[in-house]
């Protein structure tokens, strides 16, 4: 008889950090009581110290799996949906049954306009748990199950200069550069000089070859895109992320059409109905799906959605444990058009409080963990950081 889910578990995971996420504070950003702050040029909420959700799950016969999800922002919002609403749907169910569970969560909330947001962040975590039970049963790491690998090791991108001056961002860059990487992008809300002084100096310090990208955290008009587009061309930038407000699929269609660039987004999508409605208007050439919104059911069916339609495959690399970012190595280990993956330097170190596969990054490439699973596990020292809700 089929093993059945048991028992489900949120922790939240104390990520705490010296320097706040995207670098120090800026003039007026301050951290109010509850710890959290706005970046000014984004308008965007962080907390002053990163956190996750994980979740643990477990199956009659003992095997246990690990989710994670997006926690950096009311965590407990997202582990009260699992407790009160989810967990009596997944209790009982066939882990291997990961894709039918997923769709009949996602039912049940959808007449009611809740296919975004937390509750599929929930899902995600779910899913990914799931995935890693059945992979530890059949004794395979999850991109087997998927299908298996179409290489060996994904190309990583630099992501982030968390440096106070543009001097110490080109520095900072070079030191990276040295250490064998040929990718980098930086944030617009941090780039202090304006993203055009930015783009010109990194490209004078990493040279002609280099891939430089510049996330521009949504906070153009379709006008002002154009115009910064046409500026920046001279340095050939790489691609241009988020240049529009998310909702603006119209505005970021025109920016596709008009700016010359290539256009990167999807790293706050969850479905891949939010990514047809962007490729089907060719509003999008390079698609980020970020594990920590997706899972991996979700992920599998937006980077084949993109696969259909020619298009290259970017995952975005969000604030998390690592859980999430094995399960995403995973799945973009068995997609045939993934060209790179994010690689958030300034998060890998809490990453190596895991048992078995650690997580690695090294001379501009990730191993895949090849362990039974997602291929990592909190270790004792990582479970001394999660708090159970
Ligand atoms: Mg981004």
């Amino acid at each position: 008889m089929a093993d059945r889910i048991a028992s489900i578990q949120c922790y939240v995971v104390d990520l705490k950090q010296e320097s706040p996420y995207l670098g120090s504070l800026r003039d007026g950003e301050e951290v109010d009581d509850q710890g959290y702050f706005v970046r000014k040029q984004n308008g965007t909420v962080y907390p002053r110290h990163n956190r996750s959700l994980v979740v643990e799950i477990k199956t009659q016969a003992g095997v246990e799996g690990w989710g994670e999800t997006y926690g950096i922002v009311a965590p407990r919002a997202t582990a009260e949906i699992i407790k009160d609403l989810l967990t009596g749907f997944v209790l009982g169910c066939d882990p291997f049954e990961m894709q039918t569970v997923h769709d009949r969560l996602y039912d049940l909330m959808r007449v009611r306009g809740y296919h975004g947001g937390f509750y599929l962040d929930a899902l995600a975590a779910i899913d990914i748990a799931l995935w890693d039970i059945a992979g530890k049963i059949a004794g395979l790491p999850v991109h087997q199950l998927l299908g298996g690998k179409y290489r060996e090791k994904i190309h990583g991108y630099v992501s982030g200069l968390p440096c106070d001056t543009l001097r110490e961002r080109c520095d900072f860059a070079l030191n990276w550069q040295e250490r064998g990487f040929d990718a980098f992008k930086f944030a617009a809300p941090v780039a202090d000089e304006g993203v055009v002084s930015e783009f010109r100096e990194l490209r004078r310090a990493l040279g002609d070859e280099a891939k430089i990208a510049c996330d521009l955290h949504w906070t153009q008009t379709k006008a002002s895109a154009v115009e910064l587009a046409r500026r920046i061309s001279v340095h050939h930038p790489w691609f241009i992320e988020a240049p529009m407000p998310s909702e603006d699929v119209t505005g970021l269609q025109y920016v596709a059409h008009h700016s010359g660039q290539t256009i990167a987004v999807g790293e706050e999508w969850r479905t891949v109905f939010d990514a047809r409605s962007r490729i089907d208007c060719g509003a999008v050439h390079i698609i980020q799906p970020e594990m920590g919104h997706t899972g991996i059911t979700q992920f599998m069916r937006i980077g084949r959605y993109a696969e259909a339609h020619h298009l290259q495959v970017m995952p975005h690399a969000t604030i998390g444990s690592g859980i999430f970012l094995a399960a995403s190595l995973q799945a973009s280990a068995a997609l045939r058009n993934i060209v790179s993956h994010e690689f958030q330097h300034s998060l890998l170190q809490p990453f190596r409080h895991f048992t078995g596969n650690v997580l690695s990054c090294e001379a501009g490439f990730y191993s895949i963990p090849n362990s039974p699973g997602i291929g990592v596990e909190p270790s004792e020292a990582m479970k001394k950081k999660m708090t159970r809700i």
